[in-house]
């Protein structure tokens, strides 16, 4: 799968909005002028722009492309509460307009098809469902970790795959599951895909396992902070 290198920066219309869980609201909007592109590569996000609630502006936040359909993408945004784009999504308008910008980032999968080891907190759940959505044909073994809330995942070969749920008891740290997690895994195998997102203290701790006691070079696994305790924007 490609993605075409030119970024756009396109209005989008809010058509749906499901309340998928509590932890997760799913926002589809219908791109305008954008028609032909792929915003759908695994893992693949969009800048999202909208009006903060509280002050006006707009503000842009990154979200993966859970899903596109023609010119309908589905985002899937954690209702954390606290930052702007969070609150928004709590009560978005149907044919509200906001602005998506974009593709970017993304994901190949390597032939001929590996393991796969996935992990991530809830704001890597929707990258992680689309990664486990494109598997290729003849992949590996593939272990998912995902902390904190129920997304919903994509159907996957059981006898292939495991998933794993972390639940956080009440006053754990989102992230503090993930890195203990990995490390009681054994080192994955030689060539493996190792995927890693979420909160940047855990990506930190899980980049250490990698570089440390597994001994990989950084070219050898994706270890990326989508978020940070008490930093808005936050950018790796
Ligand atoms: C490539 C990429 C893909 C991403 N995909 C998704 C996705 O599909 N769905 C999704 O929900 N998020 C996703 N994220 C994370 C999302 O961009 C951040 O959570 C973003 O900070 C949310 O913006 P905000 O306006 O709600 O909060 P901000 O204004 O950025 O932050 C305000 C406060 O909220 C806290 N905060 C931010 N995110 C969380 C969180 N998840 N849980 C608890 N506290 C938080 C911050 O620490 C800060 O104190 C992705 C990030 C990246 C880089």
């Amino acid at each position: 799968m490609t993605t075409r290198p030119v970024r756009h920066r396109v209005p989008a219309s809010v058509v749906d909005v499901v309340r998928l869980s509590e932890t997760f609201v799913r926002i589809t909007l219908v791109l305008g002028g954008a028609h032909g592109v792929r915003f759908d590569d695994p893992a693949g996000w969009v800048k999202l722009f909208v009006t903060d609630p509280d002050t006006g502006a707009q503000v842009g936040r990154a979200y993966t492309v859970r899903q596109q359909r023609f010119a309908e993408i589905d985002l899937d945004i954690v209702l954390h509460g606290n930052g702007p784009v969070a609150r928004w999504a709590e009560a978005p308008l149907l044919g509200e307009v906001v602005t998506v910008a974009g593709p970017r980032g993304g994901f190949t999968h390597p032939e001929p098809g590996p393991a796969y080891l996935l992990a991530g907190d809830e704001s890597a759940a929707p990258a992680i469902a689309s990664i486990l959505g494109s598997l290729p044909e003849g992949h590996g073994r593939v272990t998912a970790i995902l902390e904190g809330g129920e997304h919903e995942l994509p159907p996957v070969d059981p006898a292939r795959t495991s998933v794993c749920s972390l639940r956080r008891r009440a006053g754990t740290k989102k992230g503090a599951l993930l890195a203990p997690a990995l490390r009681a895994l054994p080192k994955p195998s030689a060539n493996s895909v190792i995927w890693v997102a979420g909160e940047a203290g855990a990506v930190h701790e899980a980049r250490r396992l990698f570089l440390g006691e597994w001994g990989l070079e950084r070219g050898e696994f994706t270890a990326k902070g989508y978020w940070k305790y008490g930093e808005a924007d936050h950018r790796e």
